[in-house]
C-alpha cells in the first residue's frame, strides 16, 4: 500500500507543477501497479479541483448538532453503518463527511477547558463564550441569578431570535428535552440549565423557568416547530401523563403550557405521539409542537419499543423542514441528535453510534429537502467524549468486537482479550453488561474496595457487540465524562467555505449571521 516517493522525484514533481503539468505526467509516473487507492487519490485532488466558494446569499440555514459527536465518534459510527449494510465500514462515509467544507471547532468554554453542552451550544448560535452551565448569557452572570431583571441584562441576542425577528420562519428539533441545555440556547435565557420547569427554579427567584420561556417567546410570531421530548415540564404536578397515566406534570404553577400553545398561536398544533404527528398536514399547520416522551426521547436502538409511538430524528427533521419552508423569507433549524451524549455517558458504545447513525440519516434526508444553491447546512457537535478506537484490528474487524488481527484474537499484558472500543473513564469499569440509564444522581458508586484491585475483566465469553454491552473504562467513575479536544464542523451550501482551519466554537454563529446577512451589527 506505501507508495516510496524518493526525495529528487519528489523535489521534481514539485518544480512541475504550475508548470506544464498535464504534458509532464507521463514522465513522472510513479510505480503504482494499477493500484485503485492511488486513483482514487487522483479523482479526489480532481474533484476538489473543481470546488468553487459559494458566495450567494443563504435562505435557509440548518444546523446539526450531534451532542458528544467528538471525531472517534463520527469515525465507529462510519465503520458500523458501513458492516451493518455489509459494505467495507472503514471506506463507508456518512452523509455529512461527503460535505465540501470541514474545519475544527475548538470547544473550551470561557471557564472550562472540557465544556458542558450549555456554553457551548451557547457559542454556536449566539457568538459569545460563557460559563457552564449558562443559557444564552454572557460570562458575567452569577450560575444561580434570580434576577429575571439582571438576567435580561446579561442576555446575548440569539440567531434565533434574530431570524424571527426578520419575519424567517424558525424550528428546533432533538431526541432530548426540548428543554435541555443545547436546545434551549436558540430561545432562552437563564444563569442555571437546570432550571427547566417552575418546580426546579428556587423560590423567590424571578426568572422564568425555561419551558414557559419558550412558550412566551417574545419574537416574531413566536417559534415555528418545537419536537422533541420533555413533557413533563410544560404540564401541572395535578395532570396525569397521557403515555403514563401514573405519572403527572412537573409544574407548580398549575399551567399547562401546552394548551396554552395551541391557544397562543392560530394553525397551531400540539401532538404527544406517532399517530398524531403523522397525519399533522405541514401545509396546514403554522404552529407545531411535538412533546412525545415525559423526558428525552427514546434512543434510536429502543424507539420501536415505544408504546405511544415516536417519530425518528429524520422525520421530525423532514416535518420541520416542511412547515418552515412555507415561509418565503426562509428559515433557521436547529437539529439536534441530543442522546449520543446520554448514550456515552452510560458507556455503551452500541447507543452512541446508531444514535450517530440516526443522525447522519437525518442530515441525508434534509440535503434531499432542500437546495445547494440557498440552504446553508451545518453538522457540529458541542463537545467530545473520551471514546476510543484502539489497538491494531484487521481491516472488516467488527467495530463493536474484540481487537483481532486476522481472524486472531489479541491479548493484553495480563493474556485477556480486549475490544477496540473503549472509554479513558466512566462506568465500564465494571466489565459491565447491565446498561443503567444514565442518571448521575442515582449511578452505583465505585466500592471502597474497589481501589487497586483493577485487573481488568476476562472477556473471552462476553459478547460485547451485544447492544448492552458498556464498554471498558480505565478510571472508574459514576459516569463517563466529556473530552476537550475539537470537533469537526462539516458544512456545505453558501458560505460554507468560511469554515476553515481550527476555528473557536463561536465563529459558528458568525458564518450562519454572515451567510443570513445578519451581519448588520446596527439592526440589533
Ligand atoms: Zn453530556
Amino acid at each position: 500500500m506505501t507508495t516510496y516517493i524518493p526525495l529528487k522525484r519528489f523535489a521534481t514533481t514539485l518544480t512541475l507543477i504550475g508548470a506544464a503539468f498535464t504534458a509532464q505526467a507521463g514522465n513522472d509516473s510513479v510505480p503504482t501497479n494499477g493500484d485503485e487507492w492511488f486513483a482514487a487519490g487522483e479523482q479526489a485532488v480532481r474533484k476538489a479541483k473543481r470546488e468553487r466558494p459559494n458566495l450567494r446569499p443563504a435562505k435557509n440555514v440548518i444546523l446539526f448538532v450531534g451532542d458528544g459527536m467528538g471525531i472517534s465518534t463520527v469515525t465507529a459510527a462510519r465503520i458500523l453503518q458501513g458492516q451493518l449494510q455489509g459494505r467495507d465500514g472503514e471506506f463507508n462515509r456518512l452523509s455529512f463527511e461527503q460535505f465540501t467544507t470541514l474545519a475544527h471547532s475548538v470547544t473550551a468554554s470561557a471557564n472550562q477547558q472540557t465544556s458542558d453542552s450549555a456554553p457551548t451550544a451557547t457559542a454556536m448560535v449566539s457568538g459569545i463564550k460563557t460559563n457552564d452551565g449558562a443559557i444564552s448569557v454572557d460570562q458575567s452572570i452569577n450560575r444561580n441569578e434570580p434576577s429575571a431583571q439582571v438576567t435580561a441584562a446579561k442576555s446575548v441576542r440569539t440567531i434565533l431570535e434574530q431570524a424571527e425577528q426578520r419575519g424567517l420562519a424558525t424550528g428546533i428539533v432533538t431526541t432530548a428535552r426540548v428543554t435541555h441545555a443545547t436546545p434551549v440556547v436558540n430561545y432562552a435565557h437563564i444563569g442555571n440549565r437546570d432550571w427547566e420547569a417552575d418546580s426546579n427554579v428556587p423560590a423567590g427567584a424571578t426568572v422564568k423557568d425555561i419551558a414557559r420561556q419558550l412558550i412566551e417567546f417574545p419574537y416574531g410570531d413566536g417559534i415555528d416547530v418545537v419536537l422533541g421530548g420533555g413533557r413533563s415540564y410544560f404540564t401541572p404536578n395535578t395532570a396525569k401523563d397521557p403515555e403514563y397515566p401514573t405519572q403527572v406534570g412537573r409544574r407548580n404553577d398549575g399551567r399547562d403550557l401546552t394548551t396554552e400553545w395551541t391557544k397562543r398561536f392560530p394553525q397551531a398544533a400540539y401532538v404527544w405521539n406517532k399517530g398524531a404527528f403523522d397525519s399533522i398536514n405541514p401545509n396546514k399547520t403554522k404552529h407545531l409542537l411535538g412533546l412525545f416522551e415525559r423526558s428525552h426521547m427514546r434512543y434510536e436502538a429502543d424507539r420501536a419499543d415505544d408504546t405511544a409511538g415516536e417519530p425518528s430524528l429524520a422525520e421530525m427533521t423532514e416535518k420541520a423542514i416542511k412547515i418552515l419552508s412555507n415561509n418565503r423569507k426562509g428559515f433557521y433549524l436547529m437539529v439536534e441528535g441530543g442522546r449520543i451524549d446520554h448514550a456515552h455517558h452510560a458507556g455503551n458504545a452500541y447507543r452512541a453510534l446508531t444514535d450517530a447513525i440516526a443522525l447522519s440519516d437525518a442530515v441525508a434526508l434534509a440535503k434531499k429537502l432542500t437546495d445547494d444553491k440557498d440552504t446553508l447546512i451545518i453538522v457540529t457537535a458541542d463537545h467530545s467524549h473520551v471514546f476510543t478506537i484502539a489497538g491494531y484490528p484487521s481491516r472488516g474487524n467488527p467495530i463493536l468486537g474484540k481487537v483481532a488481527v486476522d481472524g486472531v484474537e489479541q491479548k493484553d499484558a495480563l493474556g485477556l482479550p480486549y475490544t477496540t472500543l473503549s472509554y479513558a473513564n466512566g462506568v465500564g469499569w465494571t466489565g459491565g453488561l447491565q446498561r443503567k440509564e444514565y442518571n448521575p444522581a442515582n449511578e452505583a458508586t465505585v466500592p471502597a474496595n474497589y481501589a487497586g484491585t483493577a485487573l481488568r475483566p476476562d472477556l473471552t465469553l462476553v459478547d460485547t457487540a451485544q447492544p448492552n454491552y458498556m464498554q471498558e473504562a480505565t478510571v472508574p467513575m459514576a459516569a463517563e465524562t466529556h473530552a476537550g479536544e475539537d470537533v469537526g464542523i462539516y458544512a456545505d451550501g453558501p458560505h460554507a467555505f468560511l469554515f476553515h482551519g481550527t476555528q473557536e466554537q463561536n465563529v459558528i454563529y458568525h458564518v450562519m449571521a454572515e451567510a443570513l446577512g445578519f451581519n448588520n451589527r446596527r439592526a440589533w
